[in-house]
């Protein structure tokens, strides 16, 4: 019903389907009760009221208009400054690590975003998910022998990241026996 509304608005005459024109005037009661809450700092929205009322209202009452537009200009660039205020303003991060100490501030993903970087620590140490693809390989290498820093490390045989294996041998009882057995025959294994 709101958009046939405005749709006859904008052809001059204003109509209103219920065919009273008070149906977009404020009633003086709730009128008092919207300055008191500009007045609060409050903007339009969190009151309830449309547009398309309050302008019937400032037309008829340009005294009221005067004192109540200024308001809402700046409630409304209050507001604005507001927003984002719950991040802007905390201390720590999730996990509890000062966010003075560690915290930075960067875009992300078209955001600006609080980031920790004792958290991006942590997460690098526990490691990351190896695929099925890479677990392949280096079943293969250390079937052939090959110690895990040859994969491990940067260079040449690079498969993946040292903290990537160490997790999945964490997670992985019977792979992480294989691996300690891959040792034991390297070590012990007689000339
Ligand atoms: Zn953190």
């Amino acid at each position: 019903m709101i958009w046939k509304r405005r749709r006859r608005e904008r052809h001059g005459a204003i109509v209103c389907h219920m065919g009273k024109a008070d149906t977009y005037r404020l009633s003086d009661e709730k009128a008092v009760r919207m300055m008191i809450a500009l007045r609060e700092g409050r903007t339009l929205r969190t009151f309830g009221v449309r547009p398309a009322r309050l302008q019937t209202n400032f037309t008829d009452h340009p005294e009221f208009a005067r004192e109540a537009r200024p308001l809402m200009e700046a409630n409304t660039k209050a507001a604005h400054l507001r927003k984002g205020a719950y991040l802007r303003e905390k201390s720590h991060c999730v996990n509890g690590h000062s966010l003075a100490e560690f915290g930075r501030v960067a875009m992300h993903k078209g955001w600006m975003t609080r980031q920790c970087r004792a958290c991006e620590v942590m997460r690098y140490r526990r490691g990351g998910i190896m695929k099925p693809a890479v677990l392949e390989q280096v079943r293969a290498r250390i079937a052939a022998g090959s110690p895990p820093n040859r994969f491990t490390k940067p260079g040449a045989g690079y498969l993946l990241r040292f903290d990537t294996f160490a997790r999945y041998r964490r997670e992985n009882p019977e792979f992480n026996r294989l691996v300690i057995e891959a040792r034991e025959s390297r070590v012990y294994r007689t000339p």
